[in-house]
């Protein structure tokens, strides 16, 4: 695992949950990473351009500090079925990981994250951007 790997992967999971909280019809597509930052993409039909990023960038920073534990297992297919959408997973994975911040999020994620998200320390977004019809890509680093 790359030093900011676990820290990025796990603000990226409290960034996309918080976002589908405060705009309940958007829906997270993908993220990305590079060394020291990382992106993700999100659906909506609101513009998220215009959504108050201090508050948002603050009610991350409230969660990691929280200093909630993430635990991570596995579960079998058949029952993550029930709470998450498996859809876009070939049917030839049958054991599903899930990373779970107690208390806050549960995401199936086979991707290195940290123990606690204390760890993460400050986050910051940099940058919004619209890149396609109802979807926006959000540029943030810890
Ligand atoms: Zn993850």
């Amino acid at each position: 695992m790359k030093p900011n790997e676990g820290r990025l992967q796990t603000a990226e999971h409290i960034l996309a949950r918080t976002i589908e909280h405060n705009i309940p019809e958007s829906k997270f597509i993908i993220s990305t990473f590079k060394e020291n930052s990382g992106k993700i993409e999100v659906y909506a039909k609101t513009d998220l351009r215009r959504i108050d990023l201090t508050k948002l960038q603050k009610q991350v920073n409230t969660v990691i500090q929280r200093n909630l534990k993430v635990k991570k297992y596995v579960v079998q297919r058949n029952e993550a079925e029930t709470e998450f959408d498996l859809a876009r997973l070939p049917f030839s994975v049958k054991e599903i990981r899930i990373v779970e911040i107690e208390g806050f999020d549960k995401t199936p994620c086979k991707d290195p994250h940290v123990e606690n998200t204390s760890q993460i320390d400050h986050f910051e977004i940099l940058k919004v951007k619209k890149v396609g019809k109802n979807s926006y890509r959000f540029d943030f680093k810890v």
